[in-house]
């Protein structure tokens, strides 16, 4: 029996790209039609333009493709799990749709697991050109920093191109939690991964979806779901500060008796007050963060909400 290979794409926006990618990733296929076969399993997010009629259009020639429509935009994460949630193959690849994941690395990535040596082979770009280097700098401090607070490794670099067992894939989608970031769910299932490395690619077509604010705030959140050294550093700046301020009564007591008690220094309590204060709220806010965050696990919400797939008729 052929082994199946689904390979995911979560798509948002992507009318342009998705015939490139997918003659790009069909010509990959054909020329391992002998070992493997394929599916694809599209994820539309919600996008605004012509990217599901794309879609259907490509299902019309091909019935490897196979797709999932979501009922508005839930964003990449989601579209990613519902992708692999739907997808039947043996072996699960996800996959961007703009080309920056060159799909020429499927076969040496399928050579790597089929052995059974690895669970997995993940991609990592060496460098970041085509990016702006403000950006790059945020992001090499973004992961010195998160690895730091965190246990679980984040790969610098890491693309969300890679190849996984069905194993692996029954692992993730068992994770059922809302706040998903899942470059650090794939590290947390642990299983063996092997890195291959290879240039950064620009896109085909369309443009990025991330703007660098939104970049931050993925940020915030990656940090959240898998560290609680924020809540940890707002502890002990709480506990340095009442240190400091037992320090400074005995301080103010003993000197009040040896010198008398002159008014004086109202600036500097002033300044005390103000930077106490903003201590506090900061450490509110990082209390606050994680509280929002099981607020919204919480509620148990659906992760992704499906509008339509290619079983439906039209
Ligand atoms: N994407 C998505 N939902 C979103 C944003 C992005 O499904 O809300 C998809 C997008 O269509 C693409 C992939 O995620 O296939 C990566 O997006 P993009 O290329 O904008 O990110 P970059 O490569 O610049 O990091
Ligand atoms: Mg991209």
């Amino acid at each position: 029996m052929k082994k199946l290979i689904s390979i995911v794409v979560p798509c948002y926006n992507e009318e342009p790209a998705l015939k490139p990618f997918y003659a790009a990733v069909n010509k990959v296929s054909q020329e391992m039609s002998d070992v493997v076969d394929f599916e694809f399993v599209f994820v539309d997010d919600g996008s605004r333009d012509g990217t599901l009629r794309e879609i259907e259009q490509l299902r019309k020639t091909d019935e490897r493709v196979r797709f999932v429509s979501f009922s508005r935009n839930f964003g990449k994460e989601a579209a990613i799990l519902a992708g692999l949630d739907y997808a039947k193959g043996d072996y699960v690849a996800t996959m961007d749709a703009d080309l920056q994941d060159p799909p020429e690395l499927l076969p040496a990535m399928y050579d790597a697991v089929k052995t059974g040596d690895y669970d997995c082979v993940a991609t990592r770009r060496v460098n970041r050109d085509g990016e702006p280097p403000i950006r790059s700098f945020f992001a090499r401090m973004f992961y010195r920093l998160i690895n730091k607070m965190s246990k679980i490794e984040m790969v610098d670099g890491a693309r969300d191109y890679r190849l996984m067992t069905r194993q692996m894939v029954d692992a993730i989608i068992s994770m059922r939690e809302y706040n998903r970031y899942s470059k650090g769910l794939f590290s947390f299932v642990g299983f063996k991964t092997k890195w291959i490395e290879y240039k950064n690619v620009q896109r085909v077509a369309g443009e990025t979806h991330w703007s660098f604010w939104k970049l931050f705030v993925y940020a915030i959140d990656g940090i959240c779901a898998f560290s609680t050294v924020p809540l940890v550093m707002a502890a002990v700046l709480g506990l340095v500060f009442c240190l400091l301020a037992f320090v400074m009564v005995i301080v103010i007591v003993v000197k009040t008796l040896l010198y008398g008690d002159p008014v004086g220094g109202w600036p500097s309590t002033i300044c005390v007050i103000l930077m106490v204060g903003g201590i506090q709220l900061l450490a509110l806010g990082i209390i606050g963060e994680y509280l929002a965050k099981t607020y919204l696990e919480t509620k148990h919400r659906p992760i992704y909400i499906i509008r339509r797939t290619e079983k439906d008729k039209n």
